[in-house]
């Protein structure tokens, strides 16, 4: 597992992979599944309402597109050791 990776303008990041999600901080907006290209979140039926689940976090790339975009930091996160 990569730890960091480079942005476009050539600065280093850490990578943060998904890992969980805590259905209380959760509001359903959908936004994790519409930023992530790995196609790592879908939405699902819960008795709390709508919530976001990661059944591909094994597809997870680490850039932390889903990470800027939840408003709620309802998704945890996991680092790859340095
Ligand atoms: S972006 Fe955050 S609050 Fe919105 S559905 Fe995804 S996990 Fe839930």
């Amino acid at each position: 597992m990569e730890n960091k990776g480079i942005n476009r303008a050539g600065r280093e990041y850490i990578l943060i992979y998904s890992e969980t999600i805590d259905w209380d901080l959760c509001i359903g907006c959908g936004n994790c599944v519409r930023v992530c290209g790995q196609d790592v979140y879908v939405m699902v039926n819960t008795s709390q309402g709508q919530k976001a689940d990661n059944p591909n976090k094994d597809r997870c790339l680490g850039d932390g597109h889903c990470y800027q975009a939840c408003p709620t930091r309802a998704i945890k996160f996991k680092r790859a050791l340095e």
